[in-house]
């Protein structure tokens, strides 16, 4: 098989390096795509410094890949050579758990993500299980489609898990990589939708991204001002927030929902949940399935991810670019393998 040119950290905070890999034979159930863009994500920069202690150097990090089918196992269904295609989160899962059979592929508890001791998309080709293997609308655009396979999912996911109307008011905490396409989504999935920000020159940005109202997560009156109005609230940020005066905000029935991995435990009055009837959750990504719907409702109310480009040669870069804080709001990095 041939050898896969790839970009890859040695160790913990270490620089993106040219690596080159044989991936051995492919797997009756694998499906081999060349690489044309891959997003940035944060997790990416997360797993090269492994913050989550699950890194093994070399880590290729990305999965937020489009390209093209190039290689098929024998054992592959309903997709061709040559197909426009993405890879998220998740490269394979077992199959035959509960989860999987469900169609919850992405709760797994033997789910397999595409960076984690597998070689992802910072590379001129990447595997995955058929199944993860997502199809891209025609009317999609390539270059902008990566981020929408882990950020984009991230945040659609929770309308369609916990049945979000048209009449609902939906929140999203965070302006940045996710929560922009979760204002995106929110307002054409027809919710009316509220921003909130800590950063008062984002609140232009937040309204032209289609909210309807955009609130300073560091004004408590104006947390107060809202009070019991909203039905669901994501929560896209990784910093610890004023909890109580979020769960304020819920109206009776109402759910804060967080997809930011936030790492110090998060405080929450057991009194503020139980008057209203009020629920605390968390998701990861999304099934096979969810992934699909999204791409379908994305292209047809014609959804990208505002992107940055750079060259995959320029990776670091780029990541230096996420690190500061400047994305705006997602990097997306063209494959330039020559
Ligand atoms: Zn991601
Ligand atoms: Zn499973």
């Amino acid at each position: 098989m041939a050898e896969i040119r790839a970009w890859a950290s040695k160790g913990p905070k270490q620089k993106l390096e040219p690596f080159v890999f044989n991936p051995g034979a492919l797997g009756v159930d694998e499906v081999e795509i060349t690489v044309e863009y891959c997003g940035l994500c944060h997790s990416d920069l997360s797993m090269i410094n492994n913050d989550w202690g699950l890194s093994q150097y070399p880590v290729v990090p990305g999965h937020e890949i489009v390209g093209r089918i190039t290689l098929l196992g024998s054992n592959v269904k309903g997709l061709q050579l040559g197909q426009k295609v993405g890879i998220g989160w998740n490269a394979g899962s077992c199959m035959h758990c509960h989860e999987c059979i469900e169609g919850n592929h992405n709760l797994c508890l033997s789910a397999q993500p595409t960076i984690v001791s597998h070689h992802g998309g910072f590379a001129e080709r990447v595997r995955a299980h058929w199944i993860w293997v997502i199809p891209l609308p025609d009317t999609l655009d390539t270059a902008t489609a990566g981020p929408l396979l882990c950020g984009g999912i991230t945040v659609f996911s929770p309308l369609l898990t916990f049945g979000i109307k048209p009449t609902h008011h939906v929140g999203i905490v965070g302006i940045g990589g996710l929560g922009h396409m979760g204002i995106k989504f929110s307002k054409a999935w027809g919710c009316e939708v509220t921003a909130f920000t800590s950063t008062a020159s984002k609140k232009n940005e937040a309204k032209a991204l289609g909210a309807h109202h955009v609130v300073s997560t560091q004004d408590h009156d104006a947390l107060t001002k809202i009070a019991s109005s909203l039905d669901l609230l994501i929560v896209t940020v990784n910093v610890p927030m004023d909890w109580t005066g979020l769960l304020n905000t819920l109206r009776p029935n109402g759910r804060l929902h967080v997809v930011g991995a936030v790492l110090e435990p998060m405080a929450i009055p057991a009194i503020n949940l139980i008057f209203g009837q009020k629920s605390v959750s968390g998701s990861p990504t999304g099934s096979p399935a969810a992934l699909s719907t999204m791409l379908a409702f994305a292209a047809r109310h014609q959804i990208a991810p505002q992107v940055e480009f750079f060259l995959l040669s320029q990776v670091n870069e780029a990541l230096a670019h996420l690190q500061a804080g400047k994305a705006r709001y997602r990097i997306v990095l063209q494959a330039d393998f020559a």
